[in-house]
């Protein structure tokens, strides 16, 4: 595929009309005529973006944020950009931006980042305009299929998914034909009655000359006429922003975490109340603080990638919760993401489209390390905590909330006493007949509860959450305030440690009920244990399973 090619692909995918007025979109640099077989995406371009573009065989780079934003005044080695333009062009790689066309975009990053928020029924915050104009012909009967194909084929009648959309009606035209003329139907000087279809059908305001040239070509009269009218037009599935629903309401702190999970950010900020129920949430990618008026009355909460610090007040009185998802981090996840949409597309092109595994965003975050004590990475024999409760987040708003442990610890000698929870799942088949095995003890090593049923056909991962969510049901019951999980499953362990990702389908929900379970308590340790050290638990899975129980 050529460049201009490619630029046709990611006109259908992030389409220029979406492209707010003081953005810069499309072909930054590059000729329209190189040959392209690897695209390279990232968010930003960046001296290393370049670097692994030209090294990797790249033949084009796609970024979310454009290089060229503000005026480039000289290309010189004088300033970045200069150098970063110069490389570009010395390696004959081409350069493009799909920044609010992309945000807006079906399918675009306001999309994506929705959809995995679980949000449904998706509308855009504020429509587009498409920038279309009415084309009006009138046209003899017989010649309508033959015309309407030559405007179609020009780029006229497009809408949406649908193509060819027009409309036609009959009527009767009236011309007299002057001595000079020669007409396609009647004579010169007798008024002339015949039959016309007045066909009329939208065109991009950019494909208007070659779809009234093809118009003036496929017409048998010497003087077609037509009309050209202007309209406001809004596109239905393109614009900035979304606004959707949750399946269920569900509260403010829970959505925040939810976001957390889906896109691995190890903090999330939020304002407002964390216990209030919401269920229409706004979604704005990037720097959203400009839409919260649009929002209000629209959506309970409001998601962005980035606000200032008083536009909580702001958002309070419009009676809105705002979300913050760190801009960069939700964006590289969104651009990833995307790159598969870019991927299938060029497929039929034989062409690749690879995120960059060189771009770095420019903001890094640290934490204090003084007076904390972190888990060393990976070892799984060690005891972590799940979660502190005494979070900020139930006190003073905006809140935080993560979903990575804390990494502080503080002494467990003191409060409640700490409960013993042993869990085992286990399936013959996987999926297969399957059982759970749950013992809880208390502090002094006393066992308080003792199951093990059988739970039907199930996965041995399916198996084991079930286990640790009767667990821990069973502790909330008993008012346990403090619980240390053992369990033999390391998976379990790592994601409920969040140290792997939740990728299973199936798992997943069971993921979630186990962690909204966990915050019912002050402190959730999970630690995994060979199976030799399970054993209470995995007996009773065994004799559930054998029909002993
Ligand atoms: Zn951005």
């Amino acid at each position: 595929m050529l460049v201009e090619d490619l630029e046709r692909v990611l006109d259908d995918l992030a389409p220029h009309v979406l492209t707010e007025r003081w953005d810069t979109t499309g072909l930054l640099v590059g000729r329209r005529g190189t040959e392209v077989s690897k695209v390279i995406v990232s968010l930003d371009l960046s001296e290393e973006v370049v670097v692994e573009a030209v090294t990797g065989g790249f033949q084009a780079v796609v970024t979310h944020h454009p290089l060229l934003f503000t005026p480039l005044r000289r290309v010189t080695d004088a300033d970045r950009r200069g150098i970063l333009v110069s490389q570009l062009i010395a390696a004959d790689v081409a350069y493009f931006a799909a920044h609010t066309n992309l945000d807006g975009a079906a399918g675009g990053l306001c999309d994506l980042v929705a959809h995995e928020l679980g949000l449904l029924d998706l509308h855009p915050l504020v429509r587009a305009d498409a920038g279309w104009k009415k084309f009006v012909g009138f046209v003899p009967s017989d010649a309508v299929e033959r015309i309407s194909r030559a405007v179609f084929a020009a780029g006229a009648g497009r809408i949406g998914e649908y193509r060819d959309c027009a409309y036609a009606g009959c009527g009767e035209g009236t011309f007299v034909p002057g001595p000079a003329a020669t007409p396609h139907v009647g004579s010169s000087g007798r008024r002339e009655r015949v039959v016309e279809v007045r066909f009329e059908t939208v065109v991009p305001a950019q494909s208007l000359a070659p779809v009234v040239d093809a118009y003036l070509d496929a017409h048998p009269y010497e003087e077609p006429a037509f009309d050209v009218y202007p309209i406001d037009d809004v596109l239905t599935r393109g614009g900035q922003g979304r606004v959707g629903s949750t399946r269920d309401a569900t509260s403010l702190v829970s959505l925040a975490e939810t976001a957390a999970e889906a896109f691995g950010l190890s903090e999330v900020t939020y304002a407002g109340d964390g216990e209030r129920m919401v269920d229409r949430v706004a979604v704005v990618t990037g720097s959203g603080g400009s839409l919260m008026e649009v929002a209000a009355g629209r959506a309970d909460v409001f998601v962005t990638g980035d606000l200032h610090y008083h536009d909580a007040e702001r958002a309070a009185d419009l009676g809105l919760d705002v979300i913050v998802l760190p801009h960069g981090r939700l964006e590289a996840w969104a651009m990833r993401r995307w790159t598969e949409t870019l991927d299938a597309a060029l497929r039929v092109w034989s062409v690749t489209a690879e995120f960059s595994t060189r771009g770095r965003s420019r903001w890094h975050t640290v934490r204090a390390v003084a007076g904390m004590r972190s888990e060393p990475p990976g070892s799984v024999d060690e005891v972590a905590r799940l979660f502190d409760l005494e979070q900020a987040t139930e006190q003073e708003p905006p809140g935080t909330v993560g979903a990575a442990p804390h990494e502080s610890v503080a002494a467990i000698d003191d409060g409640p006493p700490l409960f013993v929870l042993r869990t085992d799942g286990g399936s013959r088949g996987n999926p297969g007949p399957s059982a759970i095995g749950v013992v809880l003890e208390d502090d002094q090593g006393t066992v308080l509860e003792e199951i093990g049923v059988c739970i039907g056909t199930a996965t041995s991962n399916q198996a084991e959450y079930q286990a640790l969510i009767t667990g821990l049901e069973t502790a909330v019951d008993r008012g346990v305030r403090r619980l240390r999980i053992l369990a033999d499953s390391e998976l379990l362990v790592r994601q409920m440690r969040q140290e792997y990702k939740v990728r299973n389908a199936g798992l997943k929900e069971l993921y979630l009920q186990a962690r909204t379970l966990v915050r019912r308590f002050d402190r959730v340790e999970i630690k995994h244990v060979p199976r030799e050290e399970n054993v209470a638990a995995d007996s009773l899975v065994n004799r559930a399973l054998d029909g002993l129980l």
